[in-house]
C-alpha cells in the first residue's frame, strides 16, 4: 500500500501538469478525436482532424456527411471503415437522441456507436470534469501491470483494481501521467528502467533486460547446438 502510494506521490512530481494530447475544440470533437485514437497514436490523429474538423467540425455537419467522405480523411488511423461507420452514427444519434449535445453520463454516452469504457472515461474526464473511472488504453495497461498496481489482464478489471488505489477527484489525471510515462520512459519493448524514477518502487525493474539476455543466450546456445550437429553429419 505504501508502495503503492509512493508511486502516486512519485508520478505527481514527474508529470504535475498533464494534459490530453490530442486536439479538439469542444466536446464533440474531442469524442470523435478520442474513437479515432483507437489503435493509433495521438500524433496521428492530430494529423487527421485539422481536415476532418475544417469540413465536418460540428455534430450537425459530421451527421450530415457521407460514410465515404470520412474515410477518405481518416484512412491513414487504421480501421477505418469501422471507425468512420462509428463516427458517423454517433454524429446522427446525438442529434437525434441528445438535441445535438454529447451526453455527459456514463450511461448515455455509452449507448454511442464506437463508444466503450474508455472512449467514454476519457470524454467526461477531459471533456466534462467529471470522473466516473480511469480511462484504460494500452499504456496504463502496461503500466499498471508493471508497476505491481493490478495483476488483471483486462482493461475492466485494472480500472476497477486503480480505482482502489487512486483518489476519485485524480483519476483523470493518473491515467494521463501513466500514458506519458508509458511514452517517455517505460515504452511496450524497450523500457529505459536504468533511468527510471520509479525503478526503486517498481518490481519490474530490470526484468525486461533479464529476459532479452536470457533469449540471447537461448538464441546463441541452439545456434551453438545446430553448429555442433551440423559438424557432426558432414
Ligand atoms: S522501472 Fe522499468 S518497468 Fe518499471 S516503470 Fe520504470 S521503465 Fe517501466
Amino acid at each position: 500500500m505504501l508502495r503503492q502510494k509512493n508511486i502516486l506521490k512519485k508520478l505527481d512530481l514527474l508529470y504535475p501538469h498533464v494534459a490530453c494530447a490530442l486536439d479538439f475544440d469542444g466536446v464533440f470533437q474531442l469524442l470523435v478525436a478520442t474513437i479515432l485514437s483507437a489503435q493509433c497514436t495521438d500524433k496521428r490523429v492530430n494529423m487527421v482532424t485539422p481536415m476532418l474538423f475544417a469540413k465536418f467540425g460540428t455534430v450537425e455537419k459530421m451527421a450530415g456527411a457521407r460514410v465515404s467522405e470520412i474515410e477518405n480523411i481518416i484512412r491513414s488511423t487504421g480501421f477505418y471503415h469501422n471507425k468512420a461507420k462509428n463516427i458517423l452514427g454517433a454524429a446522427r444519434m446525438i442529434v437525434k437522441k441528445f438535441d445535438g449535445e454529447v451526453p455527459g453520463t456514463m450511461e448515455e454516452i455509452l449507448t454511442l456507436p464506437g463508444v466503450a469504457r474508455k472512449t467514454a472515461n476519457v470524454v467526461l474526464s477531459v471533456g466534462f470534469g467529471i470522473q466516473e473511472g480511469i480511462a484504460v488504453d494500452t499504456h496504463v495497461m502496461r503500466l499498471a501491470q508493471r508497476l505491481g498496481l493490478s495483476r488483471e489482464k483486462t482493461p475492466e478489471k485494472i480500472e476497477k483494481d486503480l480505482i482502489k488505489i487512486v483518489t476519485r477527484k485524480k483519476w483523470g489525471e493518473f491515467s494521463l501521467q501513466l500514458i506519458q510515462h508509458g511514452r517517455l520512459v517505460c515504452a511496450a519493448r524497450s523500457p529505459q528502467c536504468e533511468t527510471c524514477k520509479l525503478k526503486l518502487l517498481c518490481p519490474s525493474a530490470g526484468l525486461f533486460k533479464k529476459k532479452v539476455s536470457q533469449k540471447r543466450k537461448t538464441v546463441r546456445s541452439s545456434n551453438t547446438l545446430g553448429v555442433k550437429l551440423h559438424a557432426k553429419k558432414r
